[in-house]
């Protein structure tokens, strides 16, 4: 029986890392990581010495092959980005639909098992202190920078729906400025910084007034963004 195991790794605080998680790290015969150097930072603080490989975005196919190989040998493998739940704007969920394709014959006999260790997201963590309501909720990843962006900013304004977007703070001012365009002054702009950091910040208020907080405190245009935008 070998296992893929699929783990939410810290967001900032490297404190935030379930038992399950280390217990699961520190037994695995091979972490594939979104950046081995960062992967290594939380190894160091939890004393966890295992191989590492990396596995992101622009892997080659070839990558996913030699993990096919590795799982049907019995190896146990952990997946984790570099923070969060990997898959969520994240690398994982490619390398996850192939192996249950290629793999399907392993999986139906029982022996691999494709795990979930579930730990932080910037998503879930935004949304549990914003206080907005998020009984359902769209989440659309990163905007693109160009096409679809004038139809998202439409969708946005039209939606009912809390509707949740991860920034960057290149582009969070020009992001704020669309919104101010787009949004009836009603709905509720929620911005999340750097969640479980030491300069962790909500805030909230019409478009206008977290642009106009932003630009009047250029400090804080930094770090790591989640955006709502939700009816109250
Ligand atoms: N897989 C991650 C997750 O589960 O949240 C998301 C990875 S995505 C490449 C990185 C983006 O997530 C950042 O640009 C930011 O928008 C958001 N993010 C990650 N960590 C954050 C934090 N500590 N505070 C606010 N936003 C964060």
């Amino acid at each position: 029986m070998s296992t893929l195991s699929i783990i939410g790794t810290p967001i900032g605080n490297l404190e935030d890392i379930t038992l399950r998680a280390l217990k699961v790290l520190g037994s695995s015969d091979l972490v594939l990581c979104e950046d081995t150097r960062m992967t290594k930072r939380l190894f160091d603080r939890h004393g966890i010495s295992v191989p590492t490989k990396s596995y992101h975005m622009h892997s080659k196919l070839s990558r996913v092959d030699e993990i096919i190989t590795l799982l049907k040998a019995g190896k146990n493998i952990a997946l984790v980005s570099d923070a969060g739940t990997p898959g969520i704007s994240d690398p994982g969920s490619e390398l996850v639909s192939r192996i249950r394709k290629e793999c399907i014959t392993e999986i139906s006999a029982g022996e691999l098992k494709i795990e979930a260790i579930p730990g932080p997201s910037a998503l879930t963590s935004a949304l549990s202190i914003a206080g907005v309501p998020c009984a359902d909720f769209t989440f659309l990843g990163f905007l693109p920078h160009k096409k679809g962006r004038e139809t998202l900013f439409k969708e946005i304004t039209a939606s009912e729906r809390t509707m949740v977007f991860y920034e960057s703070p290149h582009r969070i001012l020009k992001t704020l400025d669309s919104l101010v365009e787009h949004l009836d002054t009603a709905k509720k702009v929620t911005v999340c910084r750097e969640l479980t950091k030491i300069f962790e910040e909500v805030v909230a208020g019409s478009a206008q007034e977290v642009k106009a907080y932003f630009e009047t405190h250029t400090d804080k245009v930094r770090g790591e963004f989640v955006v709502i935008v939700s009816r109250e």
